[in-house]
């Protein structure tokens, strides 16, 4: 068990990071807890290349957590998290922390990960075009007249076409999560994330957003969406995980399993949510 581990050694159960076609991200027994509060025991998923996968859970049941520690925001205690087929190497500090082993592979991998939170989380003091380049120039190194031309046409795309100068404060929620999810596109990542991307919107704003992402899934984007927007889960995913107190409950092609659902929590979760 690496969490045994003496501090500072090496941990030994990593094997060499190697190209799995066709996987996008895997993690595998992922434990995470805050002080006494064990928050995710033993979560393992796959999300193969074009997999749509919504993950449901009632509140607190670490759905956010196991986001946050797909794209080290969060660092697990134990498990391993595959980006691309490439397994994030952690390391055990000298006071038994697990840490990543390698910053620039986390750099790395998070650059392939797209993450859209609750909050949209736009630079308040750059306009639109200017939250949607930044990332592009300053990490990808892009030129600056290429990212502006990528960036015209992400802001099209989702719906944004006359709104490129408009500082955040003067943006609608639902534009301002859409402007989000141009940002994140824009750095070509191979999996989209999102974390309850409507939840914070007025409900007549939930809509525009949602066809946004239920575009790019036409597209054939990988994404993880935590969601509790349950139609849209069961007619955009193709597979959805229920997340009951760190762990797996039940998982399945989504429309089977939202429309008749076996397990009496899945059952009692959607009773409650409409
Ligand atoms: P969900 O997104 O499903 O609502 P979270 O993953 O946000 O759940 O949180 C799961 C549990 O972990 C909650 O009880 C939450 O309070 C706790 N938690 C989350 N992040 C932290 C943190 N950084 N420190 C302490 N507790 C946390
Ligand atoms: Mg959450």
């Amino acid at each position: 068990d690496r969490v045994a581990q003496a501090p500072g050694a090496a941990i030994p159960v990593q094997r060499e990071a190697r190209a799995e076609p066709g996987t996008a991200l895997r993690v595998d027994d992922l434990y995470k807890r805050f002080g006494d509060l064990e928050v995710l025991k033993g979560v393992s998923l796959t999300a193969h290349e074009h997999d749509v996968i919504a993950i449901l859970g009632a509140s607190g049941s670490g759905k956010s957590t196991l986001l946050r520690c797909i794209n080290l925001l969060e660092v697990p205690d134990a498990g391993e998290v595959h980006v691309g087929g490439e397994l994030i190497r952690m390391r055990t500090d000298r006071r038994g922390r697990v840490t990543p082993a390698d910053r620039r592979q986390v750099d790395r991998i998070r650059a392939r990960l797209g993450m859209v939170f609750q909050q949209f989380n736009l630079w308040s003091h750059l306009t639109v075009i200017q939250n949607v380049i930044e990332a592009p120039i300053h990490v990808l190194k892009l030129p600056r007249r290429e990212a502006v031309d990528r960036a015209h046409a992400l802001l099209d795309k989702v719906g944004l076409t006359d709104k490129h100068d408009y500082f955040p404060a003067h943006l609608s929620g639902g534009q301002e999560q859409r402007a989000a999810i141009a940002r994140a596109l824009a750095m070509e990542p191979d999996v989209m994330l999102f974390d309850e991307p409507t939840s914070a919107l007025d409900p007549e704003l939930v809509g525009e957003v949602l066809k946004v992402i239920r575009d790019l899934a036409e597209e054939g984007r990988t994404m993880l969406i935590v969601t509790h927007e349950i139609g849209f889960a069961r007619d955009v995913s193709s597979r959805t995980v229920f997340l009951h107190e760190g762990q797996i409950e039940v998982e399945g092609p989504s429309r089977a399993l939202l429309d008749d659902p076996q397990s009496p929590r899945l059952r009692r979760f959607l009773s409650g949510e409409r």
